[in-house]
């Protein structure tokens, strides 16, 4: 990363202050699940895939619990710049949110 690269840094913040947002109203409005949705194409990175996938068990956490990635890493939203660099730099990827166990009910709050 260097100052020629501004969007490398300001996306990430911007990111940020969006997901942690929806997932306040999303708390508010009742709901209590937050689900990784990937972009599904080639450039998604394989850890993201894997949380993108609904078969894999963090690809749908309580709203307040992290998601976890193969490598154990804890991400609270795509983009979670608490995580290394390689787990949100340049990440595309979004949250949809769930009220119970049914199947998501989008496109709320959804930003992609
Ligand atoms: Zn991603």
């Amino acid at each position: 990363m260097t100052y020629a690269d501004p969007e490398r840094i300001v996306l990430p913040v911007v990111q940020s202050v969006r997901h942690t947002a929806q997932i306040t109203a999303a708390r508010m409005a009742g709901y209590r699940f937050k689900v990784w949705q990937d972009v599904h194409d080639n450039r998604v990175r394989p850890a993201h895939a894997f949380l993108g996938a609904p078969k894999y068990e963090y690809h749908r956490v309580p709203i307040d619990e992290p998601f976890v990635d193969l490598d154990d890493h804890k991400l609270w939203f795509p983009g979670d710049t608490s995580s290394p660099p390689q787990c949100w730099m340049n990440c595309r990827c979004y949250l949809t949110f769930v009220k119970g166990h049914a199947g998501p009910v989008g496109p709320l709050l959804v930003d992609n």
